[in-house]
């Protein structure tokens, strides 16, 4: 665990359903600058002119932006939030006169300048805690540093924070909504249809539609923990832009599950990305501050807060991932902990049975790669996923040069802060150069990811 940013030392108790004055420490790491390095680029042809295109798009802010624009109030349920305000607008997930309607608090944070409306999710699975985490964490006045809090009077646009989405889940510890469904696959929603699809229309309608960008932030699903990572679609210019300027090293391009809020907000010209960290029912605190520093980080990108975002030393660009499963069940005893790089054949994990004591077996690495995933619950059985794999043929000098002694990745968003340029930045495409295996890249329905995504 990094030493350098450490609200998780002292124990502290934070209610993100009441994150207005938390006073968490967060101290900004210190700078350290290494040498730059040579910028490649193996990007395929097809895909790479897309992803570029795509950044053309977004050279220029729309005028409703300029400063000549003047900031007016911003309006969400029906309340008005004055330029330079904070406030704490309670949004019930269901619309009915009596029963449960599920308070939910969003706050808005309206900036005295125009600019983007920004919207920061977490908790859309109930049982993903990393998401409430950070998004407290953000709203502390320690976040800049010493008694320094966002700065709504040098602030550009708008955030709505909304530290637990799916609320009824999150006081359950379920991923699910209280029909037994995945919120996340039910976008745009239906007003008169099951819970879920009702609760997704009103926060689709309320909450998502009249946003810029959106930031989701997911962990793992029970049971396993993931490398912060973000997942979006890189070709969607507003998505493209938002997911390089997050900061982590690892890219997954893809449209996302059929009626997740990435894919649908897409469809819709909304910027949206999904990160990735730790998992369920736990608080991994590297996770945590690496969502954090990835929001300030795309925040300063927007030029809605002060300040250069930092860059991380190399990117994996990625769209395609394997999972490593069990052949047996048993109890699992994991040897290769997320972020190692694993060499092809290598024993990721060991399968023991009590019931056949004398007998073991070991899961091997199917290839070279980058574990992203893997598991955390001992008990599997026969095709239990255990660990999410990328597989990697280039860029392994870069990555070499960033492992610790236990050849485990060391994240820049935990590290003293390396403030890379961006020019700086390495870009690693995964996929393979000829042309044949190109068209994967247009296509990504994220089918590796669909069946297990987090
Ligand atoms: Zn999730």
């Amino acid at each position: 665990m990094s030493l350098i940013w450490h609200p998780l030392f002292v124990v502290t108790l934070t209610d993100p359903v009441e994150a207005n004055d938390p006073t968490v420490g967060a101290r900004r790491p210190s700078k350290r600058r290494r040498s730059p390095l040579k910028v490649v680029n193996q990007i395929p042809k097809r895909r790479r002119k897309e992803i570029e295109d795509s950044g053309q798009e977004e050279t220029s802010s729309p005028e409703k932006w300029s400063r000549r624009a003047g900031q007016g109030k911003h309006i969400i349920e029906r309340r008005g939030v004055k330029p330079g305000e904070v406030r704490t607008i309670p949004f019930n997930l269901i619309d009915s006169e009596i029963g449960e309607s599920w308070s939910v608090p969003i706050t808005v944070v309206h900036g005295v300048r125009p600019g983007p409306t920004v919207t920061l999710l977490g908790a859309v699975h109930g049982n993903e805690l990393v998401g409430p985490q950070a998004l407290t964490f953000l709203q502390s006045n320690q976040i800049l540093g010493e008694g320094k809090a966002i700065d709504v009077n040098s602030m550009s646009g708008t955030l709505r924070i909304v530290p637990i989405v799916n609320l009824p889940g999150y006081r359950n510890s379920t991923r699910y909504t209280p029909d037994g469904r995945d919120l996340n696959r039910f976008f745009p929603g239906k007003p008169e249809g099951n819970t879920t699809q009702r609760i997704a229309h009103r926060i689709w309608n309320k909450i998502i539609k009249t946003t810029d960008y959106v930031i989701d932030l997911h962990s793992a699903a029970s049971g396993r923990t993931n490398l912060p990572h973000i997942r979006a679609n890189l070709a969607h210019p507003k998505s493209g832009m938002l997911a390089r300027s997050f900061g982590t090293e690892v890219l997954l391009d893809g449209l996302g599950p059929r009626g997740s809020l990435r894919r649908i907000s897409n469809e819709f010209e909304i910027g949206c990305v999904t990160f990735e960290g730790g998992g369920a029912n736990s608080i991994d605190s590297d996770a945590v501050q690496i969502a954090t520093y990835g929001i300030l980080n795309a925040l300063r990108s927007l030029r809605m807060i002060p300040g250069y975002p930092s860059s991380p030393r190399f990117r994996l660009l990625a769209s395609g991932s394997v999972w490593i499963r069990s052949d047996h069940g048993g109890l699992l005893d994991v040897l290769a902990p997320v972020g190692s790089l694993i060499e092809s054949d290598e024993v990721v994990a060991t399968v023991t049975d009590p019931e056949h004591a004398r007998e073991s077996v070991e899961i091997r690495s199917p290839s070279r790669g980058l574990l992203i995933g893997m598991a955390t619950h001992p008990f599997v059985t026969a095709g239990t996923p255990i660990g999410h794999l990328l597989p990697l043929k280039r860029g392994l000098s870069t990555i070499r040069s960033r492992l610790d002694e236990d050849d485990v990745l060391m994240l820049s968003g935990i590290l003293e802060d390396p403030i890379w340029r961006e020019d700086e930045t390495e870009d690693i495409d995964l996929q393979p150069s000829d042309e044949s295996s190109q068209a994967g890249w247009a296509s990504v329905d994220d089918s590796a990811l669909e069946e297990e995504d987090d």
